[in-house]
Formats: C-alpha cells, structure tokens, sequence
C-alpha cells in the first residue's frame, strides 16, 4: 500500500468515525458550507452519508458538528436525587377498565400488540371470588434482570427506577427470562417507529425511558418524564376507580390523584404486602389485598366506567 493509499485509508477510517457519530446522534454529523477560502482545497475524504452512500468530498467542505443530542448520556442514569419512587396497587377497587393500559400505551407510544401493564384474573382458592390484578413493573430494589444483562444495558437508577437503554440493548433476553414477574416485552415490529425529533429529545432526557428500537426489550418506566416533574405516571391518573397509589418513599406519601395519604399509615392500615416477596426481589410495588372489594368480578371490562 503506497503512501498516497495510506493517507486515503486513514481519512476514511476518520471519517467513518464521525459518520457513526451521526448515525448514533440521528442527526448529520458534517454539514456542507458554503466557499470557506481559508480551507485547504483539493483534500478529498470520504464519507458515510445518512442514507448509507459513500461520497467523496473536499474536505474545505465540511465541518464537524456537535451533535443535537446524545442519545446514550451515563448521566441520566442517576435518577432524580432525593426520590424513592413507589407505587401502591389497591386490589379491592380494580374491576378491569383498562384505562391505565390505555393510557399507557398512549403515553409510550405502544402499538396495539404490545402493553406494559397487564391485568391477570387471580383466585387465591376454590372457596374465594376471582379478582382483576394490574401488574406493571415492580422496579425491584434487587433485581435479577440488571444482574443478567451481559452489556450494562439495563440499570437501576438512585430514585428506584429500573430503566433500560434500548441503544445499548443486544435483544439477548436474558433479563426477559431473569424477570419472575414477565414485566418485561420484546419489540419484535418489523415497522420502524416513528417519533418526531421532539418527543424523542423530550424522552431521551430520561434514561430510564423506552425508545422503541427493534429487537430490543421494554418494559414500565414508571413515566419518568412525569414523576420527574412531581407529576403523577399516566396509569395512575388515568384510572378511574382510584387504584393505583404513587409516590416518594422518603417522603412517606402516595397519591392516587384524589387522596394522598401516608405510604406507611396505607400499608399498615390495609396490609400491604409485596408479590412473591420470598424471592428477594425487593419490589417497589406494594399490593392492598382485594378484600372488602368494591366492585362485583366481572370478567368483561364495564362499558363505561
Ligand atoms: Fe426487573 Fe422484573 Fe423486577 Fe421489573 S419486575 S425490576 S423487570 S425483575
């Protein structure tokens, strides 16, 4: 390889470089200026444009760009400081509405084969009534899904929230199987999904939130560009029949939008446990139990609730 070649290799490894950059960024890495007459002229370089052709340009031509925004910053990873996110799940008062599913999937643009919230009928014994059980993401505080992700793609932040980055995932499943809970789904669309660059930007300042990339792992996020802000998750606001409690652990105080109350007074008060809690898991949602129900089971949602 002659000198000439060599100089030529190393330009497009540089270049390369850069154009994953952009690939990375989902923004253009080089923009093409206008006549610069201080550059050196006659240099070419080659680049990967975003539409995956190689061209060849002359390097007083373009300028590096810093891009938009970085999709993969670590420091989202810490979580808002001072906050123990927890969440309460009142069994009596769920009858299956499915509003919180519905706003949900709203909320993280889910297509329509894909929830992170299910809803399982459960009966205890032969002599008890059946009752309607939502299960989100429990958020565990010892959580078997981030000790088996091989690349660090999932994480636990300060503030209890387990999230995920889905530009770091493999799609290896591993944490899918580690899950006792089945929190955990797999984005199997073979259509692209389509955000506008603002909601993404808005999304990716939150780690912990899913971005829809195919052939990687979702699950709950617990809304982090709402409870971020003080605001309450979308599933709890959503429901109509009070269910859902959410709140900071250090503060002692959960709210289902119409009352807040003390998180530990509400646990002693109602005996709040935590589901298959002699796994170690250490779930950050707690269960009311489904006693004293105030609805009848139905095994359809109500029409109109
Ligand atoms: Fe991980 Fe499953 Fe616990 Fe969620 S419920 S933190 S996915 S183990």
């Amino acid at each position: 390889m002659d000198e000439n070649e060599n100089n030529s290799r190393r330009k497009f490894i540089k270049a390369g470089a850069f154009a994953g950059l952009a690939i990375a960024g989902s923004v253009g890495a080089f923009e093409v200026l206008s006549q610069d007459d201080n550059k050196k002229k006659g240099d070419t370089v080659k680049l990967l444009s975003p539409d995956g052709k190689i061209v060849e340009v002359d390097s007083s031509e373009i300028n590096p760009q810093i891009p938009e925004f970085i999709v993969s910053d670590h420091n989202v990873r810490e979580g808002v400081p001072g906050k123990k996110f927890v969440m309460v799940i009142d069994l009596s008062r769920c009858r299956n509405a499915g509003k919180c599913k519905t706003a949900c999937s709203k909320m993280h643009y889910l297509p329509e084969d894909r929830s992170y919230i299910k809803i399982n009928k459960m009966q205890d014994s032969d002599r008890a009534s059946p009752y309607w059980m939502p299960t989100p993401c429990f958020h565990c505080d010892n959580p078997p899904c981030v000790k088996v992700c091989p690349v660090g793609a999932t994480f636990k932040l300060t503030d209890g929230i387990v999230g995920i980055d889905n530009d770091r995932c493999i799609g290896c499943r591993f944490c899918m199987v580690a899950c006792p809970y089945s929190a955990r789904v797999f984005n199997w669309s073979r259509d692209e999904f389509k955000l506008n660059v603002e909601e993404f930007k808005d999304i990716k300042q939150h780690a912990a939130c899913s971005t829809h990339a195919l052939g990687t792992v979702e699950k709950c996020d617990f809304c982090p560009s709402k409870t971020g802000h003080d605001e309450l998750p979308d599933c709890v606001s959503a429901c109509p029949n009070g269910v859902f409690y959410f709140g900071d652990e250090v503060e002692d105080v959960v709210s289902n939008g119409d009352e807040t109350v003390r998180l530990s007074q509400l646990l002693k008060d109602k005996s709040g446990y935590r589901y298959l809690e002699d796994l170690g898991t250490k779930p950050r949602v707690y269960y009311l139990p489904p006693v004293d129900r105030q609805f009848p089971f139905e095994e359809e949602a109500p029409a109109h609730t």
